[in-house]
């Protein structure tokens, strides 16, 4: 048997530590471990990684908490465009979808891309067809409504400003979600899901649902999940330069993390952090700011859950 492992993030952009408080505090580490556990259980009996970062994926998004299905941030026009994206380092197959709406759980839909399609990755009016082909039933706008990032949007409303999850002037609460695992049989998959950034226009579609930035998984190398300034993560093509450092140039799961998100995207301006595992189950959680939601459970034992650099 393979060792097996999982790896959860909530978003690299956490609350200032000085606005934290306890109970906020416990609230998310307990929605943290509960995914972590949902996650874990399954790898434990025997489950793929693929299922694994699913099912971790969605109690995330199920939870107003972060910023991912239920909770997810507002647009500028007052709406919920969120994207997901799922990958499988086995074969390589992946699933995206962008700008969708009322889908309770986009990671499963993402999924549904990567299974039962031709295709990659569907955005827009075609992915929401694509949700309706398969039974799909919608989510009203109320079920996604948070009255914080409500207040967040209210704030930039008008303006041709868009605040990220880790906007160091003011309160924030955004908080993209992702997992990565490696399974019993050695298998990695990465999912991740975002309602993007708070008072976004135009179309703009982050780094989540697009394979490389955001999200990557390979079997020879590790499976990643990223948070951050999306703009920065796709023109570092972050995720999938992780697994280039490891591939070409032999450096480990822990060194080839550590490279691009504390000196590659650095470097461009980029804020943000990752998790990644490799086939033997090894963990890395590299992130440059002040905070990150994370979380990690090993079948050797370790189980941790953490905010900021502590
Ligand atoms: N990477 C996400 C985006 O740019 C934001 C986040 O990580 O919270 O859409």
């Amino acid at each position: 048997m393979n060792p097996f492992s999982i790896a959860i993030h909530g978003g690299a952009g956490t609350l200032l530590k000085g606005q934290m408080t306890p109970e906020k505090e416990a609230n998310y580490k307990k929605t943290l471990q509960k995914a972590l556990d949902v996650g874990y259980e399954a790898l434990k009996s025997g489950k793929s990684a693929t299922h694994a970062v699913t099912t971790a994926v969605q109690v995330l998004e199920d939870s107003p908490l972060f910023n991912a299905g239920k909770g997810s941030v507002f647009t500028a026009d007052g709406t919920h465009e969120m994207d997901a994206a799922i990958m499988e380092g086995k074969n390589r197959q992946a699933g995206a979808v962008s700008l969708v709406s009322g889908i309770k759980n986009p990671i499963k839909l993402a999924r549904d891309v990567m299974e039962k399609s031709e295709h990659v990755f569907l955005a827009g009016t075609g992915a929401m067809n694509f949700a309706k082909s398969l039974g799909y039933s919608l989510e009203e706008a109320a079920y996604f409504y948070d009255a914080l990032r409500y207040q967040q949007w209210q704030e930039l409303k008008g303006t041709t400003d868009f605040q990220l999850d880790h906007s160091k002037s003011k309160e924030s609460k955004f908080g993209t979600v992702g997992a990565v695992a490696c399974d019993q049989n050695g298998n990695l998959a990465a999912g991740t899901s975002t309602g993007g950034m708070t008072n976004k226009n135009w179309g703009r579609i982050g780094d989540t649902a697009i394979i490389g930035a955001g999200n990557y998984a390979n079997n020879t190398t590790c499976a990643v999940s990223c948070t951050g300034s999306g703009e920065f993560f796709i023109r570092g093509v972050a995720a999938y330069d992780v697994s280039c450092l490891m591939e070409y140039k032999g450096l480990s799961l822990a060194e080839a993390a550590d490279e691009v998100v504390h000196t590659r995207l650095l470097k461009i301006g980029g804020d943000g952090g990752l998790i990644a595992v490799d086939a033997e189950g090894n963990v890395a959680l590299p992130f440059n700011t002040e905070g990150m939601y994370r979380g990690m459970r090993t079948s050797a034992g370790k189980n941790s859950i953490a905010i900021y650099g502590d």
